[in-house]
């Protein structure tokens, strides 16, 4: 090499580390260096880059090295991908997973452990936000956000339902929030106000609870041996849906059946809770394709554009019953407490009998995965036709073992790539998706200056493996990172 082009060399090479650096000034936290970042939005790579976080927000983003003010720790990300934390917008933590309220009276240690656990369980799988929609009792919530290290907590507030339709029965149960709907067969109680109950007055007070949704239900029952539940009218639906709008709220509608779908769709309404794996009259042939009739509901909702949260793992969890050996996978020691492993091992068969009676374990097998196939096509069919896919789990959705906190979410991500998913539509609807339709794309949903500092550190790109979301070397929450292990319930002594 000759010395001018040495001396050349030098020069630019001293002109580049002579580059004015970006001043930033934190208060306290934490720079990234090396950080090759996944971006839900583009949906590629953008490699060496230094992000600092101050406090749970993100401060700067780029491939110019800051000059950084402040306190701060470093942490090195070679070889290692960025993501956005994600985003379970359907689970419900006030139980304690499977147990019923009279098994959690008789077994306060195991609910002590278990709630203790849950916050890190939906960390350890990267869940650092979760949105609990249904819950008609916030004060419920009040023990996982009084947690050291927990996911960020959004809710619906009351939970609100027709008056005396699914999820109120008799009136006796304690729903603040009910919406009544005027019904000669169901006359309101004399101790409740009309006025109090209309989607206005209920829309106001769930806003002002602080629920970013209101979350309503479209459920004619799931016995046909006894009468319909009530579900709203298209003109109920409407005006619940102008309501919400008015204070800020996503309209969330529960509904799996096909004359659910077909109202829902119709109605416009903002999501719906779950996929149409229910098809009624119809079911899967051979041929594994959609019956028109399917289609034209699906049809509809991708015109209109509504959530469609396909909740695979409803189905799926239900079906885990047959097969009691998922209790030793592995995972769950690391998502939920020894003795209660230890208790579903020595109940699983009462836990299938409670649901399934004494129907063969082969029949419900393959019944089971005749409907599964029938979300996941039409989640394939919902995707390829450019249908608005949410994830949500609804863990858990029943009293199974099968939807663990936090791995039930990793499960419903493989079973979506399963389906024929690409990874790159599973990461969009895991993050900013999910936050775009719960009205918190400001600060969630993607890696970008300004929003939250809740990111995932993981080993492997997402975009090339779909088991990446179980090879996480840190998540950070509002700033904080933390070793995955330590996430972990396994090793917990108490
Ligand atoms: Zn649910």
């Amino acid at each position: 090499m000759n010395k001018s082009l040495i001396s050349l060399l030098t020069t630019l090479l001293l002109f580049s580390c002579n580059a004015p650096k970006v001043d930033i000034a934190i208060v306290n936290g934490l720079v990234i260096k090396n950080a090759d970042i996944v971006s839900p939005l583009s949906q590629d790579v953008s490699s060496n880059n230094f992000i600092v976080l101050d406090g749970d927000s993100i401060a700067y983003i780029g491939q110019q090295e800051p000059h950084v003010k402040g306190t701060f720790t470093t942490l090195d990300a070679k070889g290692k991908f960025i993501i956005p934390g994600l985003i379970d917008s359907h689970v419900h933590i006030t139980g304690t997973d499977a147990l019923s309220e009279e098994e959690e009276i008789q077994n306060p240690e195991i609910v002590a452990h278990y709630k203790n656990q849950l916050p890190k369980s939906y960390l350890y799988f990267g869940y650092t936000t979760i949105i609990d929609l249904g819950t008609a009792h916030p004060d419920r919530l009040q023990d996982f956000l009084e947690a050291e290290i927990k996911p960020d907590l959004f809710y619906v507030g009351g939970g609100a339902v027709i008056g005396n339709g699914y999820g109120l029965t008799n009136w006796s149960d304690e729903v603040p929030n009910f919406i009544y709907q005027e019904n000669e067969a169901y006359p309101i109680p004399e101790e409740y106000q009309k006025e109090n109950h209309t989607p206005k007055a209920v829309a106001k007070r769930v806003g002002e609870s602080g629920a970013i949704a209101l979350k309503t239900y479209y459920e004619p029952g799931f016995d046909p041996t006894i009468p319909s539940f009530p579900t709203p009218t298209f003109e109920l639906m409407a005006d619940i849906k102008k309501e919400a709008h008015r204070n800020n709220l996503t309209l969330v509608v529960h509904g799996n059946s096909l004359e659910a779908h077909d109202f829902l769709g119709q109605a416009n309404v903002d999501v719906i809770a779950h996929g149409l794996w229910n098809w009624g009259k119809y079911s899967l042939g051979d041929s594994l394709t959609i019956p028109k009739e399917i289609q034209k509901v699906l049809d509809t909702e991708i015109e209109n554009q509504v959530g469609y949260m396909p909740t695979l793992q409803v189905i799926n969890g239900l079906k885990i019953l047959t097969n009691a050996s998922f209790l030793n996978s592995p995972e769950l020691d690391h998502v939920l407490p020894q003795d209660l492993i230890t208790y579903y091992k020595e109940h699983s068969e009462t836990m299938y009998a409670n649901i399934f009676g004494d129907a063969p374990k082969e029949i419900i097998e393959t019944n089971f995965t005749r409907i599964s196939d029938q979300g996941k096509i039409n989640l394939m069919y919902m995707y390829k036709n450019g249908g608005n896919i949410l994830f949500g789990t609804d863990s858990p959705s029943s009293p199974t073992y099968g939807n663990p906190p936090g791995y039930n979410g990793y499960l419903e991500m493989m079973e979506m790539a399963d389906a024929g998913l690409p990874l790159n539509k599973i990461l969009s609807m895991a993050t900013i998706e999910n936050a775009k339709a719960f009205r918190l794309d400001d600060k969630y949903g993607s890696v970008e200056e300004g929003k939250r500092a809740n990111l995932l550190v993981l080993n492997k790109n997402p975009l090339l493996d779909i088991t990446a979301y179980n090879d996480i070397s840190h998540v950070i929450i509002n700033g904080k990172p933390i070793n995955r292990e330590t996430l972990s319930a396994a090793g917990r002594k108490d």
